[in-house]
């Protein structure tokens, strides 16, 4: 269904390109019709693909949930767990949503640390010209997790891991451990050369896996130019996302697997 839906994109460009440099106003009439039953199938299989993954998500919750408590406690709402004032009510609902995925005392720990959440501001449209849409991201020093457009909550649960590395020693400290065994001996790589597809910085590197991974991103190096220490990591982050997100994709690499899992069960 994925691939499908890949696919109809990518007719669906080249159409747009056709009928940008058509003259002919039949012609164009003919590609628009053209795109307009590409668009009415790729909303078809999309929304089938959501609900399916929307099926999954809680089927892996389900089962984290026989050994962990998820969620808020009864009666308790994001706000009550995150400060909200500057998120869009699109983002206060994503948080609410990412709630339940999320285990209760971990959400306390960030409840105690007076971790914020905030809708990212969009740049300003000449600024935006040529350059890739901004990333959500979590800010240690505003202890704030910042959530782009067109995001979903499982992204807020990601960000959420980030601030938990930020606030629980013990959390940081089991991240720290799995990338340190894990990359051990794996060369460091730009991730712009390992994956062209996505908009990553020229400063951005990651242990090459050679394909034993969720995402090459799940290692990527967060360390001090001066001392070499690591400050931070994707690993419990993208763990946790695609644990609900893209559970098959940890065939590439069970050792991630199983270190979410002992996350989940224990730290
Ligand atoms: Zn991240």
């Amino acid at each position: 269904m994925e691939g499908r839906c890949n696919e109809l994109v990518g007719d669906m460009d080249e159409l747009v390109a056709r009928a940008r440099s058509e003259r002919d106003p039949a012609m164009r009439r003919a590609l628009k019709e053209q795109y307009d039953a590409l668009h009415d199938e790729w909303s078809a299989v999309k929304s089938e693909l959501t609900a399916a993954k929307e099926v999954q998500a809680n089927a892996v919750r389900g089962i984290v949930g026989t050994f962990r408590t998820l969620g808020a406690e009864h009666g308790k709402h994001a706000s009550d767990y995150f400060d909200l004032s500057g998120a869009t009510a699109a983002v206060r609902k994503m948080v609410e949503d990412a709630l339940p995925f999320v285990p209760r005392d971990w959400l306390n720990t960030m409840r105690a640390a007076g971790v914020r959440v905030e809708t990212l501001a969009e740049p300003r449209r000449s600024s935006r010209r040529n350059q890739p849409p901004p990333r959500s991201y979590f800010s240690p020093t505003t202890n704030t997790i910042y959530i782009a457009r067109g995001k979903d909550k499982l992204t807020v649960v990601h960000e959420m891991m980030h601030a938990m590395d930020e606030h629980s020693q013990a959390f940081f400290d089991d991240s720290h451990d799995f990338f340190v065994r894990r990359t051990r001996g794996k060369q460091l790589r730009r991730l712009a050369n390992t994956d062209p597809t996505r908009n990553y910085g020229p400063r951005e590197q990651a242990f090459d896996m050679d394909g034993h991974c969720v995402s090459p991103y799940a290692y990527k190096r967060y360390a001090d130019t001066v001392t070499g220490d690591l400050y931070a990591f994707e690993v419990s982050s993208v763990g946790v996302e695609y644990l609900y997100r893209n559970p098959l994709s940890f065939a590439a690499d069970p050792d991630h697997l199983a270190f979410v899992l002992h996350k989940l069960r224990e730290v």
